[in-house]
């Protein structure tokens, strides 16, 4: 289920940079989240990258927690933020000279974005992280696509 979990979280971080749906893969040690092969920001694939480690630890990041994530993600993600300096920008009032954080910095930022983020998400994650155990640990493009959307439009129904 944790692998589920942290799949389905990048599959839903996707969605909210306006992706659409790729097949995802959760086996008992590892599992992957395909991409697409078109272009996507920077800023797109550091989120969707943030997404998984972020549902390992109930998306609230605290810097004793590395050890327990995905460490493949963290350090793409760092490399990421190292590479990019638009990635270090902080979003921040007009007034406020444009400053590149440190990448440790900027990576605490990023982490605390794509919680928030996920957080109002978090019932999707589990939805489709269900739906991914219950398939066996494999979904096609097709079938996230509907499990998102259903879970969507129920809640929209409850609105
Ligand atoms: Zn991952």
């Amino acid at each position: 289920m944790l692998i589920a979990r942290h799949e389905a979280a990048h599959a839903v971080m996707r969605k909210m940079c306006g992706l659409g749906p790729t097949s995802l893969l959760a086996g008992s040690e590892a599992g992957y989240c395909a991409g697409t092969g078109t272009y996507i920001t920077s800023e797109a694939a550091l989120l969707i990258v943030l997404a998984g480690p972020l549902a390992d630890v109930g998306y609230v990041f605290e810097w004793g927690d590395w050890e327990k994530s995905h460490s493949v993600d963290l350090s793409l993600a760092k490399q990421m933020i190292e590479e990019n300096v638009l990635l270090r920008m902080k979003f921040c009032q007009s007034a406020t000279p444009l400053v590149p954080l440190s990448p440790s910095e900027a990576l605490k930022m990023q982490l605390t974005r794509a919680g928030d983020m996920l957080l109002d998400h978090v019932e999707l994650i589990e939805e489709l992280a269900e739906m991914l155990v219950e398939h066996h640990g494999f979904l096609s493009a097709q079938e996230v696509g509907r499990c998102l959307a259903e879970v969507e439009e129920r809640f929209n129904g409850q609105r």
